[in-house]
Formats: structure tokens, C-alpha cells, sequence
């Protein structure tokens, strides 16, 4: 696990984009598209059974919707649930995995 501070204090939606702001003063961004393929729900990450063979769900992120978001949610104090124009929400992302993204978003 990582030590560092994984409280997200803003977030922004500029075109494309969602701007993350954290409390220890990093900023950073994460694409839309980015965010909708790494989606967390059990349909779209999908579920390993005990080979860690992974069997993904049924409902599939390919449509400009897909991509779109309609808003965000606030799930109490540790994560965000966005809203997509295809009518996909089932996906909660922690601040940590989050910020996580973020991070590896950078180093590309
Ligand atoms: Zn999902």
C-alpha cells in the first residue's frame, strides 16, 4: 500500500479531460477514454475465477457515449462514481485507484 496522502480535494471535467487535484498539491489529469477502460465494476474488469482466468461481462464500452461522461457522484468521503451517456455507472473509483491512474498517466 501506498503512504502518501490519496485525498482528493477537486475535480474538473475540461473537454476530454478530468483534472484531478490531491491534497498533498499534485495535479494531474486523466482522459475520459482512459478513465471508461479502466472501469473497476465486475462487468468490465471482470471476475478471475481460481485459475485467474478472467471472464469479463457483457456490456462493452464501444459506442461515443461510452466515452462521454453525463456527471459524477460523490460516494462519501474516499470515492467518485461517474455517470456515462450510455448509461453505465456502476463503476466506484477510489481516490487511491484514483490516484493511482494519475500516476500512471504521468509517466507516459
Ligand atoms: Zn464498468
Amino acid at each position: 500500500m501506498s503512504q502518501h496522502k490519496t485525498n482528493l480535494i477537486d475535480y474538473e471535467q475540461v473537454n476530454d479531460l478530468l483534472i484531478f487535484k490531491w491534497e498533498d498539491g499534485f495535479e494531474s489529469y486523466i482522459p475520459l477514454r482512459t478513465l471508461r477502460e479502466k472501469c473497476p465494476c465486475a462487468n468490465c474488469e471482470g471476475e478471475k475465477d481460481v485459475f485467474g482466468n478472467i471472464y469479463k461481462g457483457t456490456i462493452k464500452a464501444n459506442s461515443k457515449e461510452s466515452f462521454l461522461l453525463k456527471g459524477i457522484q460523490p460516494v462519501g468521503y474516499y470515492a467518485l462514481r461517474p455517470f456515462w451517456q450510455d448509461g453505465h455507472h456502476a463503476g466506484i473509483y477510489s481516490f487511491e485507484f484514483l490516484r493511482t491512474l494519475c500516476e500512471n498517466q504521468k509517466d507516459n
